[in-house]
């Protein structure tokens, strides 16, 4: 253990080490910790970092003293080891109900674009993944099955009723500048580390709450979503990120908040408004609900990183499958009723 800056940072050869990959010599600034299916890269001086090819948004950045490469031991902790060694959470328990969250509602809008409304999409989206689910088996709750909202702390209220659970937030994002584009995927900022893009920390973040608990089983919970997420939509990777926004910070189960891309961007704007880009969206929390589900049981004969899917960069992306249908705000909101008599009819099929 290194201190810098009055805080704790530990080499990255303890790391590679410790979970035993091979560090090869590097090339500059660049590192890369590498096994057999696994693989951890940075850059000194940076605040992302890539494990298994997805994307993080560190605690505290990548720094470099006396010739070595360190990594805070908060992000060695809170990012790396739940990641690499799911099998150490500690009582995750079952997965057997998925709280699904729409963003905002009635009055509430969100963020809106050229082709309709955040809440909207939002909703479309958790009606779609309310059906896979329970396709999959699990009992699925939402917060909103309709245009109405609901009060933050009304929703964290909601999902804390219900044990062997776990709480996916859906928003799409928007942007000042208009020209934002991707996926991000937040968990609760752990106790001592600055939120969204904060640099320093202040008071706030030293708050407890009731999420931190969660804290392992919210960033593998985040691994799997944000993995199906990137590797199946065509926006660019914008990491799994860390924020105390209140739905993930008030629940006890684990809990994640997507954002699916933004609402004003471009090209995400016109696929947001497509029926078949929402779908993959919901297929994508499906699919990484499983693959969480799947890493917390059996724990006693895991393998190490079974968290982490690696994304493919020779996987083609199945949007091109797809026609790109450009919809409007009265397309999201069919979608939105077809899901619903979807739902509300099985028998009937989509
Ligand atoms: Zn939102």
């Amino acid at each position: 253990m290194v201190l810098f800056d009055n805080r704790r940072y530990v080499p990255i050869e303890n790391v590679a080490t410790f979970y035993r990959m091979d560090l090869p010599a590097s090339g500059g600034e660049r590192f890369r910790l590498q096994a057999t299916g696994r693989s951890i890269e940075g850059v000194n001086g940076g605040r992302e970092l890539y494990i298994n090819g997805v994307k993080y948004v560190l605690c505290f950045p990548i720094v470099s003293k006396d010739g070595r490469t360190l990594i805070s031991a908060m992000d060695v902790v809170k990012i790396i080891e739940p990641i690499l060694r799911p099998q150490k959470i500690k009582n995750p328990g079952t997965v057997r109900t998925v709280i699904l969250d729409a963003g905002h509602g009635g009055i509430d809008s969100g963020a809106t674009g050229p082709f309709g409304k955040e809440k909207d999409a939002a909703l479309d989206v958790v009606l779609r993944a309310k059906k896979l689910l329970e396709e999959s088996g699990f009992q699925v709750r939402c917060t909103r099955d309709s245009d109405v909202l609901i009060p933050l702390e009304k929703r964290a209220e909601f999902a804390n009723r219900h044990s062997n659970a776990l709480f996916v937030s859906v928003h799409f994002n928007k942007s000042n500048t208009g020209v934002a584009s991707g996926l991000e995927t937040y968990c609760l900022a752990p106790r001592g580390v600055p939120s969204m893009d904060e640099e320093n920390l202040s008071y706030s973040d030293y708050i407890q709450h009731p999420g931190h608990k969660q804290d392992p089983a919210n960033v593998a919970l985040a691994t799997t979503v944000h993995a199906a997420l990137v590797r199946n939509l065509r926006l660019p990777d914008r990491g799994v990120k860390r924020a105390r926004f209140v739905v993930i910070k008030n629940i006890t189960i684990p809990g994640i908040l997507v954002e699916g891309g933004f609402m004003s961007g471009t090209p995400d704007a016109q696929l947001i408004a497509s029926a078949a880009y929402r779908q993959r969206i919901a297929e994508c929390i499906r699919d990484g609900v499983n693959r969480y589900k799947d890493a917390i049981a059996n724990q006693s004969n895991q393998k190490p990183s079974a968290v982490v899917a690696a994304t493919d960069p020779t996987s083609v992306p199945t949007l091109e499958k797809v026609a790109p249908v450009v919809g409007s705000k009265v397309d999201i909101e069919s979608s939105v009723a077809q899901a619903r008599e979807a739902i509300e009819s099985p028998a009937k099929g989509n």
